[in-house]
Protein backbone atom coordinates (compact mmCIF):
# COMPACT_ATOMS: atom_id res chain seq x y z
CA UNK A 1 0.00 0.00 0.00
CA UNK A 2 1.26 3.38 -0.91
CA UNK A 3 2.00 5.41 1.93
CA UNK A 4 0.29 9.09 2.06
CA UNK A 5 2.50 12.13 1.23
CA UNK A 6 2.92 14.71 4.01
CA UNK A 7 0.90 16.91 2.03
CA UNK A 8 -2.18 14.57 2.38
CA UNK A 9 -1.63 14.27 6.14
CA UNK A 10 -1.94 18.04 5.89
CA UNK A 11 -5.34 19.24 7.89
CA UNK A 12 -6.12 22.77 7.75
CA UNK A 13 -5.37 25.00 10.31
CA UNK A 14 -3.24 22.02 12.34
CA UNK A 15 0.30 22.86 13.99
CA UNK A 16 3.63 21.18 14.78
CA UNK A 17 4.13 23.91 17.43
CA UNK A 18 2.29 26.65 19.73
CA UNK A 19 4.67 30.02 20.06
CA UNK A 20 4.51 32.00 23.04
CA UNK A 21 2.59 35.37 23.07
CA UNK A 22 5.05 37.62 21.11
CA UNK A 23 6.44 40.68 23.39
CA UNK A 24 6.52 42.77 20.31
CA UNK A 25 4.42 43.81 17.26
CA UNK A 26 4.00 41.32 14.76
CA UNK A 27 4.66 42.60 11.11
CA UNK A 28 4.49 40.70 8.51
CA UNK A 29 7.59 38.88 6.30
CA UNK A 30 9.09 41.19 3.12
CA UNK A 31 7.76 39.61 -0.16
CA UNK A 32 10.60 39.07 -1.85
CA UNK A 33 11.76 36.62 1.02
CA UNK A 34 8.60 34.93 1.68
CA UNK A 35 6.38 33.79 -1.74
CA UNK A 36 2.73 34.32 -0.82
CA UNK A 37 1.67 31.03 -1.57
CA UNK A 38 3.98 28.33 -0.34
CA UNK A 39 1.64 25.18 0.35
CA UNK A 40 3.61 24.10 3.58
CA UNK A 41 1.35 20.70 5.10
CA UNK A 42 -0.15 21.33 8.01
CA UNK A 43 0.00 18.82 10.58
CA UNK A 44 0.91 17.89 14.16
CA UNK A 45 4.31 17.40 15.82
CA UNK A 46 3.23 13.66 16.63
CA UNK A 47 1.78 13.93 13.09
CA UNK A 48 5.31 14.82 11.63
CA UNK A 49 7.43 12.50 13.89
CA UNK A 50 5.17 8.96 13.04
CA UNK A 51 5.35 9.88 9.22
CA UNK A 52 9.27 9.74 9.15
CA UNK A 53 9.49 7.21 11.40
CA UNK A 54 7.42 5.33 9.24
CA UNK A 55 9.06 6.38 6.25
CA UNK A 56 12.28 5.17 7.64
CA UNK A 57 11.17 1.66 8.51
CA UNK A 58 10.93 0.78 4.47
CA UNK A 59 14.57 1.20 4.46
CA UNK A 60 16.20 -1.67 3.34
CA UNK A 61 18.82 -2.95 5.54
CA UNK A 62 21.32 -6.22 5.85
CA UNK A 63 18.89 -7.53 8.63
CA UNK A 64 16.10 -7.42 6.10
CA UNK A 65 18.27 -9.53 2.71
CA UNK A 66 21.37 -9.21 0.77
CA UNK A 67 22.83 -6.13 -0.15
CA UNK A 68 21.57 -7.14 -4.30
CA UNK A 69 24.07 -5.18 -6.81
CA UNK A 70 25.55 -8.02 -9.16
CA UNK A 71 28.78 -9.17 -8.31
CA UNK A 72 28.93 -6.96 -4.99
CA UNK A 73 26.27 -9.32 -3.82
CA UNK A 74 28.30 -12.18 -3.53
CA UNK A 75 29.95 -12.12 -0.11
CA UNK A 76 28.26 -11.50 3.26
CA UNK A 77 28.41 -7.90 4.93
CA UNK A 78 28.99 -8.36 8.34
CA UNK A 79 27.43 -6.13 11.35
CA UNK A 80 30.52 -5.70 13.71
CA UNK A 81 31.83 -3.91 10.40
CA UNK A 82 29.40 -1.30 11.33
CA UNK A 83 29.74 -1.50 14.65
CA UNK A 84 33.94 -0.39 14.37
CA UNK A 85 33.24 2.00 11.72
CA UNK A 86 31.55 4.04 13.83
CA UNK A 87 33.58 4.24 16.75
CA UNK A 88 34.13 8.14 17.23
CA UNK A 89 37.86 8.16 16.97
CA UNK A 90 37.31 6.40 12.85
CA UNK A 91 33.97 8.63 12.79
CA UNK A 92 34.71 11.91 14.18
CA UNK A 93 38.48 12.73 12.75
CA UNK A 94 38.88 14.93 10.15
CA UNK A 95 41.01 14.31 7.09
CA UNK A 96 43.10 17.53 7.41
CA UNK A 97 43.99 16.66 10.85
CA UNK A 98 47.61 16.85 11.96
CA UNK A 99 49.20 13.59 11.25
CA UNK A 100 50.03 13.12 15.45
CA UNK A 101 46.37 13.20 16.09
CA UNK A 102 45.71 10.37 14.05
CA UNK A 103 47.99 7.43 14.66
CA UNK A 104 45.85 5.03 15.02
CA UNK A 105 44.13 5.79 11.83
CA UNK A 106 47.16 6.30 10.36
CA UNK A 107 48.04 2.63 11.71
CA UNK A 108 44.81 0.94 10.58
CA UNK A 109 45.72 2.53 6.61
CA UNK A 110 49.17 1.10 6.68
CA UNK A 111 48.50 -2.07 8.35
CA UNK A 112 45.38 -2.43 5.66
CA UNK A 113 47.92 -1.45 2.73
CA UNK A 114 50.35 -4.58 4.21
CA UNK A 115 47.55 -7.08 4.29
CA UNK A 116 46.05 -6.05 1.07
CA UNK A 117 49.83 -6.18 -0.71
CA UNK A 118 50.44 -10.00 1.08
CA UNK A 119 47.10 -11.40 0.24
CA UNK A 120 48.03 -10.55 -3.65
CA UNK A 121 51.56 -11.44 -3.74
CA UNK A 122 52.23 -7.64 -3.92
CA UNK A 123 54.91 -4.97 -2.83
CA UNK A 124 52.83 -2.54 -1.25
CA UNK A 125 49.51 -0.80 -2.05
CA UNK A 126 47.49 2.35 -2.54
CA UNK A 127 44.29 2.81 -0.86
CA UNK A 128 42.63 5.75 -2.21
CA UNK A 129 40.97 4.96 -5.29
CA UNK A 130 36.83 5.11 -4.87
CA UNK A 131 36.25 1.92 -6.70
CA UNK A 132 37.12 -0.82 -9.41
CA UNK A 133 37.01 1.45 -11.90
CA UNK A 134 39.04 4.38 -10.74
CA UNK A 135 41.56 1.73 -9.12
CA UNK A 136 42.19 0.59 -12.95
CA UNK A 137 42.24 3.77 -14.33
CA UNK A 138 45.25 4.48 -11.31
CA UNK A 139 46.59 1.11 -12.50
CA UNK A 140 46.89 2.09 -16.12
CA UNK A 141 48.24 5.15 -15.40
CA UNK A 142 50.91 4.03 -13.71
CA UNK A 143 51.63 1.77 -16.84
CA UNK A 144 51.65 5.01 -18.58
CA UNK A 145 53.91 6.43 -16.69
CA UNK A 146 56.26 3.28 -16.12
CA UNK A 147 56.75 3.54 -20.22
CA UNK A 148 57.19 7.21 -20.67
CA UNK A 149 59.69 7.26 -18.08
CA UNK A 150 61.73 4.58 -20.11
CA UNK A 151 61.24 6.14 -23.30
CA UNK A 152 59.19 3.78 -24.33
CA UNK A 153 56.24 6.22 -26.26
CA UNK A 154 54.94 3.97 -28.80
CA UNK A 155 53.20 1.55 -26.48
CA UNK A 156 49.92 2.88 -26.62
CA UNK A 157 48.25 -0.55 -27.09
CA UNK A 158 46.43 -2.20 -24.14
CA UNK A 159 45.59 -6.05 -24.74
CA UNK A 160 41.97 -6.78 -23.14
CA UNK A 161 40.06 -10.32 -23.54
CA UNK A 162 36.27 -9.87 -25.28
CA UNK A 163 35.19 -11.19 -21.67
CA UNK A 164 36.61 -9.02 -19.66
CA UNK A 165 34.37 -5.78 -17.75
CA UNK A 166 33.59 -3.39 -19.90
CA UNK A 167 35.03 -0.82 -17.18
CA UNK A 168 38.75 -1.91 -18.31
CA UNK A 169 38.45 -0.82 -22.28
CA UNK A 170 36.94 2.72 -20.75
CA UNK A 171 39.85 3.03 -18.04
CA UNK A 172 42.85 2.39 -20.81
CA UNK A 173 40.43 4.72 -23.37
CA UNK A 174 40.69 7.60 -21.02
CA UNK A 175 44.11 7.63 -20.38
CA UNK A 176 44.77 7.50 -24.40
CA UNK A 177 45.57 3.57 -24.81
CA UNK A 178 44.38 2.03 -27.67
CA UNK A 179 42.22 -0.96 -26.45
CA UNK A 180 42.34 -3.90 -28.33
CA UNK A 181 39.92 -6.86 -27.54
CA UNK A 182 41.46 -9.89 -27.97
CA UNK A 183 39.45 -13.37 -28.60
CA UNK A 184 39.37 -16.21 -26.28
CA UNK A 185 39.34 -19.34 -27.28
CA UNK A 186 36.83 -22.50 -26.74
CA UNK A 187 37.84 -23.58 -23.50
CA UNK A 188 37.13 -19.58 -22.05
CA UNK A 189 40.91 -19.12 -21.82
CA UNK A 190 43.19 -16.08 -23.43
CA UNK A 191 43.51 -17.37 -26.97
CA UNK A 192 47.87 -17.58 -27.02
CA UNK A 193 48.00 -17.66 -30.67
CA UNK A 194 45.60 -14.64 -30.84
CA UNK A 195 47.77 -13.03 -28.13
CA UNK A 196 51.17 -14.03 -29.67
CA UNK A 197 49.53 -12.42 -32.91
CA UNK A 198 49.30 -8.99 -31.05
CA UNK A 199 52.77 -8.87 -29.51
CA UNK A 200 54.77 -6.01 -30.32
CA UNK A 201 57.07 -3.02 -29.52
CA UNK A 202 53.79 -1.09 -29.24
CA UNK A 203 52.09 -3.05 -26.61
CA UNK A 204 51.69 -1.09 -23.30
CA UNK A 205 49.96 -4.22 -22.00
CA UNK A 206 47.37 -6.90 -20.54
CA UNK A 207 44.00 -6.11 -18.55
CA UNK A 208 43.49 -9.24 -17.21
CA UNK A 209 40.43 -11.20 -15.07
CA UNK A 210 41.36 -14.27 -13.39
CA UNK A 211 39.17 -15.68 -12.72
CA UNK A 212 37.48 -14.44 -16.08
CA UNK A 213 34.08 -13.64 -16.43
CA UNK A 214 33.16 -16.94 -17.49
CA UNK A 215 33.98 -18.13 -13.66
CA UNK A 216 36.92 -19.78 -15.18
CA UNK A 217 40.53 -19.73 -13.97
CA UNK A 218 42.40 -19.39 -17.19
CA UNK A 219 44.56 -22.55 -17.50
CA UNK A 220 47.25 -20.61 -19.55
CA UNK A 221 47.86 -17.93 -16.69
CA UNK A 222 51.50 -18.59 -16.50
CA UNK A 223 52.17 -18.17 -20.43
CA UNK A 224 50.28 -15.30 -20.78
CA UNK A 225 51.97 -13.30 -18.18
CA UNK A 226 55.61 -14.47 -19.97
CA UNK A 227 54.35 -13.42 -23.41
CA UNK A 228 53.36 -10.44 -22.41
CA UNK A 229 56.68 -9.44 -20.63
CA UNK A 230 58.44 -10.96 -23.30
CA UNK A 231 57.20 -8.17 -25.73
CA UNK A 232 57.82 -5.41 -22.75
CA UNK A 233 54.48 -5.22 -21.92
CA UNK A 234 53.21 -4.56 -18.07
CA UNK A 235 50.41 -6.78 -16.94
CA UNK A 236 47.35 -5.43 -15.36
CA UNK A 237 45.28 -7.91 -12.97
CA UNK A 238 41.67 -6.83 -12.67
CA UNK A 239 41.56 -8.46 -9.05
CA UNK A 240 37.34 -8.49 -8.77
CA UNK A 241 36.97 -12.12 -8.22
CA UNK A 242 39.85 -12.56 -5.87
CA UNK A 243 36.62 -14.31 -4.06
CA UNK A 244 37.79 -17.80 -5.60
CA UNK A 245 41.07 -17.03 -5.27
CA UNK A 246 41.96 -15.54 -1.63
CA UNK A 247 45.25 -17.89 0.49
CA UNK A 248 44.73 -20.11 -3.00
CA UNK A 249 46.66 -18.27 -5.60
CA UNK A 250 48.90 -14.63 -4.95
CA UNK A 251 48.15 -12.97 -8.68
CA UNK A 252 51.69 -11.36 -7.65
CA UNK A 253 53.93 -13.96 -7.32
CA UNK A 254 52.65 -15.34 -10.82
CA UNK A 255 53.73 -12.21 -12.27
CA UNK A 256 51.20 -9.81 -12.45
CA UNK A 257 52.25 -6.32 -12.34
CA UNK A 258 49.40 -4.14 -10.93
CA UNK A 259 46.02 -5.21 -9.93
CA UNK A 260 43.06 -3.46 -8.29
CA UNK A 261 40.51 -5.16 -5.42
CA UNK A 262 37.40 -4.01 -4.75
CA UNK A 263 36.62 -4.12 -0.90
CA UNK A 264 32.77 -3.89 -1.41
CA UNK A 265 33.14 -7.58 -3.76
CA UNK A 266 35.80 -9.14 -1.63
CA UNK A 267 36.38 -7.31 1.06
CA UNK A 268 33.08 -7.20 2.63
CA UNK A 269 32.29 -3.75 2.40
CA UNK A 270 28.41 -2.55 1.70
CA UNK A 271 27.80 -1.12 -2.14
CA UNK A 272 24.61 -2.74 -3.18
CA UNK A 273 21.90 -0.64 -1.60
CA UNK A 274 24.07 2.59 -2.14
CA UNK A 275 27.70 2.16 0.06
CA UNK A 276 30.45 3.96 -1.25
CA UNK A 277 32.46 1.29 -3.01
CA UNK A 278 36.79 1.20 -2.83
CA UNK A 279 39.34 -0.48 -5.11
CA UNK A 280 42.66 -0.67 -3.73
CA UNK A 281 45.55 -0.87 -6.11
CA UNK A 282 48.60 -2.98 -5.32
CA UNK A 283 51.77 -2.93 -7.29
CA UNK A 284 54.89 -4.65 -7.90
CA UNK A 285 58.59 -3.94 -6.37
CA UNK A 286 59.16 -2.17 -9.46
CA UNK A 287 56.10 0.46 -9.67
CA UNK A 288 55.81 1.18 -6.26
CA UNK A 289 57.52 4.87 -7.01
CA UNK A 290 54.34 5.57 -8.82
CA UNK A 291 51.95 5.05 -6.51
CA UNK A 292 49.55 7.64 -5.86
CA UNK A 293 50.41 10.74 -3.33
CA UNK A 294 49.41 10.48 -0.23
CA UNK A 295 50.79 7.26 0.91
CA UNK A 296 50.63 6.08 4.34
CA UNK A 297 54.36 5.16 5.32
CA UNK A 298 55.74 4.05 8.83
CA UNK A 299 57.73 7.25 9.59
CA UNK A 300 59.77 5.64 12.78
CA UNK A 301 59.20 1.90 13.58
CA UNK A 302 59.45 2.62 17.51
CA UNK A 303 61.24 0.51 20.28
CA UNK A 304 60.40 -1.50 23.12
CA UNK A 305 59.41 1.55 24.81
CA UNK A 306 57.32 3.58 21.81
CA UNK A 307 55.27 2.06 19.21
CA UNK A 308 55.58 3.10 15.90
CA UNK A 309 54.66 6.64 13.89
CA UNK A 310 52.92 6.89 10.75
CA UNK A 311 52.76 9.59 8.01
CA UNK A 312 51.86 10.74 4.58
CA UNK A 313 54.90 10.99 2.20
CA UNK A 314 54.82 10.83 -1.98
CA UNK A 315 56.53 8.49 -3.78
CA UNK A 316 59.14 9.51 -5.38
CA UNK A 317 57.77 9.40 -8.92
CA UNK A 318 53.89 9.36 -7.86
CA UNK A 319 51.36 9.10 -11.02
CA UNK A 320 49.94 12.35 -8.28
CA UNK A 321 46.55 12.81 -6.05
CA UNK A 322 44.07 10.79 -7.72
CA UNK A 323 41.13 11.22 -5.16
CA UNK A 324 40.28 13.93 -2.22
CA UNK A 325 41.59 13.20 1.04
CA UNK A 326 42.44 9.73 1.71
CA UNK A 327 39.79 7.18 -0.06
CA UNK A 328 36.92 5.91 1.76
CA UNK A 329 38.11 5.41 4.82
CA UNK A 330 34.69 4.33 6.79
CA UNK A 331 35.01 1.62 3.90
CA UNK A 332 38.71 0.79 5.03
CA UNK A 333 37.79 0.70 8.48
CA UNK A 334 35.21 -2.32 7.60
CA UNK A 335 37.45 -4.23 5.39
CA UNK A 336 39.82 -4.10 8.06
CA UNK A 337 37.91 -5.67 10.56
CA UNK A 338 36.61 -8.31 8.02
CA UNK A 339 40.39 -9.23 7.81
CA UNK A 340 41.43 -9.01 11.37
CA UNK A 341 38.46 -11.26 11.98
CA UNK A 342 38.79 -13.64 9.45
CA UNK A 343 42.61 -13.88 9.60
CA UNK A 344 44.54 -16.14 7.31
CA UNK A 345 42.85 -19.37 7.74
CA UNK A 346 39.50 -17.61 7.65
CA UNK A 347 40.16 -15.84 4.29
CA UNK A 348 41.18 -19.24 2.30
CA UNK A 349 38.30 -20.90 4.18
CA UNK A 350 35.66 -17.94 2.62
CA UNK A 351 37.91 -18.86 -1.17
CA UNK A 352 36.86 -22.47 -0.75
CA UNK A 353 33.65 -21.53 0.24
CA UNK A 354 33.54 -19.32 -2.70
CA UNK A 355 33.93 -21.94 -5.47
CA UNK A 356 31.87 -24.47 -3.86
CA UNK A 357 28.97 -22.62 -4.02
CA UNK A 358 29.60 -21.03 -7.31
CA UNK A 359 29.74 -25.18 -8.03
CA UNK A 360 26.36 -25.67 -6.25
CA UNK A 361 24.79 -23.03 -8.68
CA UNK A 362 26.02 -24.47 -11.60
CA UNK A 363 24.56 -27.74 -11.02
CA UNK A 364 21.52 -26.98 -10.12
CA UNK A 365 21.31 -24.35 -13.19
CA UNK A 366 22.53 -27.22 -15.54
CA UNK A 367 19.81 -27.33 -18.49
CA UNK A 368 18.62 -23.99 -17.38
CA UNK A 369 20.66 -22.62 -19.68
CA UNK A 370 21.84 -23.33 -23.70
CA UNK A 371 25.22 -23.38 -24.36
C1 LIG B 1 32.81 -4.77 -10.72
C2 LIG B 1 33.89 -4.98 -11.68
C3 LIG B 1 34.71 -3.93 -12.12
C4 LIG B 1 34.46 -2.48 -11.77
O1 LIG B 1 34.45 -2.23 -10.42
P1 LIG B 1 33.57 -1.06 -9.75
O2 LIG B 1 33.97 -1.12 -8.33
O3 LIG B 1 32.14 -1.41 -10.01
O4 LIG B 1 33.98 0.23 -10.42
C5 LIG B 1 35.76 -4.23 -12.96
N1 LIG B 1 35.99 -5.48 -13.38
C6 LIG B 1 35.22 -6.52 -12.99
C7 LIG B 1 35.54 -7.90 -13.51
C8 LIG B 1 34.15 -6.31 -12.14
O5 LIG B 1 33.37 -7.34 -11.76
Amino acid sequence: MREPTIFELSSTGRTGVTFPEPEVPLTELPQEFARARLPFPEISEMGVVRHFTRLSQKNYAVDLGLYPLGSCTMKYNPKINEVTCRYPGFANTHPLQPEDTVQGNLYLMYTLQQWLAEIGGFADATLEPAAGAQGELVGTMIIHKYHRDRGDHQRTRILIPDSAHGTNPASSAMLGFDPIQLPSDERGNVDLEALKALCDDTLAGLMFTNPNTLGLFDENTAEVIRIVHEAGGLVYGDGANMNALLGVFKPGECGIDVMHYNLHKTFSTPHGGGGPGSGPVMVCEKLVDYLPDPHVIMTDPGDDETPPTYGFARPEKSIGRVKAFHGHFGVLVRAFTYIAMLGQEGLRDVAEKAVLNANYLQEKLKGAYKN
